[in-house]
């Protein structure tokens, strides 16, 4: 993975933020052969190094003129950009209620002066450490979202069309039922066919093949797309769609746009008989759902009303309805 590579080889970077030139020098003696090594001596050039820089931990001084430690950090934690960065506060002062204080406003260690360097360098060591694993499971956690995310599309898009394919069809179909069973609204189911698509491809090539679906998903794509409206390849050359609150009337009118829309695209097949150009068979069922209506109940009638289409000579509109 070269998220985890770029992070584990990166050296780390520590800032050292300290009014005091002598306690930055003994800071960047115990530290310089690890990490990166930033400092500044006040805490306004901290804060412009710390937005520029990212640094992976932050050696904040309390007692320093203008702005002390206490306000750099609140100042850090304030802007989520830089909230996520480790503080450790070093200082001379050893009372309690420093100590929480510096806890409180966000710190997360607290080391006293004079320092150990042993001490310094197990701690920062720890906290960079710290630092890195967590910088290493949020990328990987982006990254496995963007790779779920990704799948979950494909799971549920037909790769030629980019259109639902069948099985998120199906899912949809299954949850409109529901809906419609709850509301008493309508609910109509469009499958269609493409004529002679067997001779098109015979004819023409499957690239063309590939081309004429990929055309006809654009075509299904336009003419159902109220809210809720779902146009899906439903398998080879078939292709469905569900129509939530729409009545078997309208159902009708919907799948008859859709045939005359694709005659008048009037791409050329010259083995599809007189007309010679692609043209769709499709049944449409509409109706309200009730118990005895469920997902394959839709299509069952919604299939026999495009076998009837066939049978009655191919570019035509066959209907079921219901109350
Ligand atoms: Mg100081």
């Amino acid at each position: 993975m070269k998220n985890e590579n770029a992070l584990q080889s990166r050296r780390q970077k520590v800032l050292i933020v300290d009014d005091t030139l002598a306690n930055i020098e003994i800071l960047y003696n115990i530290l310089q052969g690890e990490y990166e090594i930033f400092f500044a001596k006040s805490g306004t050039d901290g804060l412009r190094i710390i937005r520029k820089e990212l640094p992976d931990l932050i050696l904040l001084d309390i007692m320093m003129p203008d702005m002390d430690g206490y306000q750099v950090c609140a100042a850090i934690k304030e802007d989520p950009i830089t909230a996520v960065i480790p503080i450790i506060f070093i200082t001379a002062m050893t009372n309690v209620e420093a100590e929480t204080k510096g806890l409180d406003c966000g710190a997360i260690d607290y080391i006293t002066k004079p320092i150990s360097p042993p001490i310094v360098k197990a701690r920062v060591r720890n906290h960079l450490e710290l630092k890195r694993s967590r910088d290493l499971l949020q990328s990987l956690a982006l990254e496995l979202g963007e790779k779920n995310r990704k799948l979950e599309i494909l799971a549920r898009e037909d790769g030629l069309t980019g259109l639902a394919n069948r099985r998120h069809f199906n899912e949809v179909l299954d949850a409109e039922i529901k809906r419609a069973l709850r509301t008493h609204q309508f609910l109509s189911v469009i499958l269609c066919d493409v004529d002679y698509f067997k001779k098109y491809n015979d004819q023409y090539g499957h690239v063309a093949g590939d081309k004429c679906l990929q055309a006809i998903g654009e075509i299904m794509r336009g003419n159902f797309k109220r809210a809720g409206d779902l146009p899906a390849r439903y398998g080879g050359e078939e292709f469905a769609a569900i129509l939530p609150d729409t009545s078997p009337e309208s159902g009708v009118q919907m799948a008859e746009r859709l045939r005359e829309e694709m005659v008048a695209w009037a791409l050329p097949h010259s083995e599809a008989g007189v007309q010679g150009i692609v043209t769709l068979s499709v049944g449409v069922v509409g109706g309200q759902a009730n118990r005895g209506r469920n997902a394959e109940w839709f299509i069952s009638q919604a299939d026999e009303a495009l076998y009837r289409s066939k049978e009655n000579g191919r570019n035509q509109v066959t209907a079921v309805q219901y109350p």
